[in-house]
C-alpha cells in the first residue's frame, strides 16, 4: 500500500507541475518564454505525464483565456457558480475541451500556442487510451497487495482533469480573498502544497502575468521557487 501511496503522490506532482508551469503559466498565459528545444522537451513531459488523460496545450490556452475574460459570467467555460455539481462541470468542460481540439476558435494573434500535430493527433486516439491504461494496470500488478488497490488507477487515468477541476470549483468557491474583483474567486488554502499555487485565484485573476500566485506572507506557492532557478539559470526568459 506504501508503494501505491508513493506512485499516486509522485505521478500528482509530476503532473501537476507540467499543468501549472508548461500548461498554465507558459501555453495559456505567456509568462515568460523558452528555447523551441525546451518548449518540446516540456510538451513532451506534459504528456508522458498525463498520459491518457493528457490536455492538448492549445485547447488549454483557448479554454483557460475564456476563463479569464469572462470569469464567473454565463461565458466563463468553467465557473462553479453555474453548474449544480463539480461532475457536471466537468463533463461541460470536457465538451468544450474537445470542440477546441477538432476547430481552436478564438486564438490570439499575439500570443504562442504550442502545437505538436503528430503528438496530438497520436494522444486523441483510442490506441493512445489503451496503451496508458494496459501501462498502469501492468505497473500496477507489481505493486498491489489487495484487488480493491486497483481502484487507485482511475485517479491516474483522470489525473489532469481532476487537478483541472479541483482548481476551477474550489478556487471560484472557498477560501479567502486578497483583491477585490468582480470575479468570485478565492485563495482557498494558505499554503497551497497540494495544488501548486493554483489555488490562488483570487491573486491569479488580479494578476493574471505574475509568475508569483502568492502574495500575502502567509502564502506560498510552490512551483515560484521552480521558474526563479530555471530564471537564474537562463533556460526561460522573463
Ligand atoms: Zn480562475
Ligand atoms: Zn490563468
Amino acid at each position: 500500500m506504501s508503494v501505491i501511496l508513493i506512485a499516486l503522490i509522485t505521478h500528482w506532482y509530476l503532473s501537476l507541475f507540467c499543468q501549472t508551469f508548461y500548461l498554465h503559466r507558459y501555453g495559456a498565459h505567456g509568462m515568460f518564454s523558452m528555447p523551441y528545444w525546451l518548449d518540446r522537451v516540456f510538451y513532451a513531459l506534459t504528456y508522458i505525464t498525463q498520459g491518457p488523460s493528457f490536455l492538448n496545450p492549445r485547447a488549454y490556452a483557448l479554454l483557460h483565456q475564456a476563463h479569464h475574460k469572462y470569469s464567473d459570467t454565463a461565458k466563463d467555460p468553467h465557473s462553479p457558480h453555474f453548474f449544480a455539481s463539480i461532475s457536471k462541470m466537468m463533463v461541460q468542460t470536457y465538451h468544450d475541451y474537445h470542440s477546441l481540439v477538432r476547430e481552436p476558435k478564438g486564438m490570439r494573434e499575439d500570443h504562442y500556442y504550442p502545437v505538436w500535430k503528430s503528438l496530438d493527433k497520436f494522444a486523441g486516439t483510442w490506441f493512445n487510451t489503451f496503451m496508458w491504461v494496459g501501462l498502469y494496470i501492468f505497473a500496477y500488478s507489481f505493486i498491489v497487495t489487495a484487488w480493491w488497490q486497483y481502484s487507485f488507477l482511475l485517479i491516474h487515468f483522470l489525473m489532469g482533469p481532476i487537478q483541472g477541476a479541483a482548481v476551477n470549483w474550489f478556487g471560484h468557491k472557498i477560501g479567502h480573498r486578497n483583491f477585490d474583483l468582480p470575479d468570485k474567486s478565492r485563495n482557498t488554502l494558505p499554503v497551497d502544497i497540494l495544488l501548486m499555487g493554483e489555488l490562488y485565484q483570487n491573486n491569479h485573476h488580479a494578476k493574471p502575468m505574475s509568475m508569483n500566485f502568492a502574495s500575502k506572507w502567509f502564502e506560498w506557492d510552490p512551483t515560484y521557487p521552480v521558474i526563479r532557478t530555471l530564471l537564474f539559470l537562463r533556460l526561460i526568459k522573463a
